[in-house]
């Protein structure tokens, strides 16, 4: 099996299903337990929350919140910091589900929600922003890398856009796909609130964790025992948070990574695209400047579905656009891009790990190409 889905998760190692194994059979006390070993835990966990903050570019364990997802995180990022008589709150259109449908919650509850129109690139369009930025504006939340497309959007250009405007306002950002694959630095990117998550980096499902520059900014959505600062009560999730910490430890060095997976998605569009000489290439790459690790690609008078159906009879797995929106017909991220309907039917998602090696590459480059030819042929017949 080739796996090019590394967007949507990835797997566990070896060691760390251990690791979680340690933590949830043998070192399994409750961190909120006053005896020794409840405290060791508790210690156990603030190091994980170390190494989190240090991956984020920052220092204060304090800062981090665990949660039992990114969808979670940006929840309570979003509805934590919502308080009444709030401002306007932004979003950009590009945004995961749970931020953009958290975002229109708020709006069907009356909250002032506007949305940021996307470029044709699949970046945020900024004028859009600027002109939408007003001292009224508390809240915006922004992606750092969009899931579907790989467009990136720079954090720092929409800091400084924020400060000129309304400097104020809280600023958010879903760091999920970028973070493990790019640097990060929440304070050069003067984030208040940052959302990450551990399956889309070699760790486990089931956990996030949202970075808090000031935890005064948040109100607590899950009532309880008072856990993770009265922010998100629950006993935390010992098996879990160590299994993400070694994951974090593990990341590598993200520029080499980086640089293996250019490699590796060149290698993969050499075969699909060198070859296709009857399709105008730049017609078949919907994001030619955005993160290496995610391609979207376009095939135009075929099904993208049935194309990742025929490339898993191959034994390649792809997606169709985000795991979570494939089984809806329409495409809001592609369409406020500008993308035609015929090119949103046929797009599918290719997604790289630094474990994917050239040869995967080259293989699954080749079998696309055919799937795809395959298709085409077989509908001019039915014509
Ligand atoms: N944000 C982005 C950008 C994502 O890609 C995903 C997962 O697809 C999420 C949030 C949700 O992550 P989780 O599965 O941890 O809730």
């Amino acid at each position: 099996m080739i796996y090019l889905d590394n967007a949507a998760t990835t797997f566990l190692d070896k060691k760390a299903s251990e690791i979680y194994a340690k933590y949830a059979c043998n070192d399994f006390f409750n961190p909120s337990a006053i005896y020794g070993d409840g405290a060791r835990i508790k210690n156990e966990i603030n190091s994980a929350k170390e190494t989190i903050a240090r991956a984020l570019g920052t220092t204060f364990n304090s800062n981090i919140i665990f949660t039992g997802s990114a969808t979670e995180a940006n929840n309570l990022a979003i509805f934590g910091a919502y308080r009444k008589n709030f401002g306007k709150m932004l979003f950009s259109v590009g945004e995961h589900p749970s931020v953009y449908n958290t975002a229109m919650e708020l709006k069907k509850r009356g909250v002032n929600v506007e949305f940021i129109n996307l470029s044709s690139s699949g970046e945020i369009d900024y004028l859009d922003l600027e002109n939408k930025l007003s001292n009224d504006v508390s809240f915006i939340s922004v992606m750092m890398v969009n899931n579907e497309t790989g467009a990136i959007n720079d954090l720092r250009k929409i800091y400084e856009l924020k400060n000129k405007h309304c400097p104020n306002a809280i600023f958010h950002s879903d760091l999920v796909q970028g973070f493990g694959k790019f640097k990060i630095n929440v304070d050069y990117f003067g984030l208040d609130l940052a959302t990450i998550s551990g399956h889309k980096v070699f760790g486990p499902k089931g956990i996030g964790a949202l970075y808090v520059k000031d935890k005064n900014l948040l109100s607590p959505i899950v009532f309880g025992g008072g856990q993770e600062y009265g922010l998100r009560s629950g006993t935390e999730n010992t098996p879990l948070i160590m299994t993400f910490k070694y994951a974090i430890e593990n990341f590598g060095n993200l520029k080499e990574n980086e640089n293996i997976v250019k490699n590796v998605r060149d290698a993969f569009l050499i075969e699909l695209l060198d070859n296709s000489t009857n399709e105008n290439n730049n017609d078949i790459i919907i994001n030619a400047n955005a993160s290496p690790y995610i391609l979207s690609l376009s095939f135009s008078g075929v099904n993208g579905e049935t194309l990742v159906h025929l490339m898993e009879d191959t034994g390649i797995l792809i997606s169709r656009g985000s795991a979570c929106s494939s089984k809806k017909s329409g495409n809001r991220i592609l369409e406020n891009m500008g993308i035609s309907h015929e090119k949103i039917l046929g797009s599918v998602r290719i997604s790289f790990s630094k474990y994917t090696t050239l040869q995967e590459a080259k293989t699954a480059g080749i079998a696309l190409l055919n799937c795809y030819k395959k298709l085409k042929e077989k509908l001019k017949w039915k014509m």
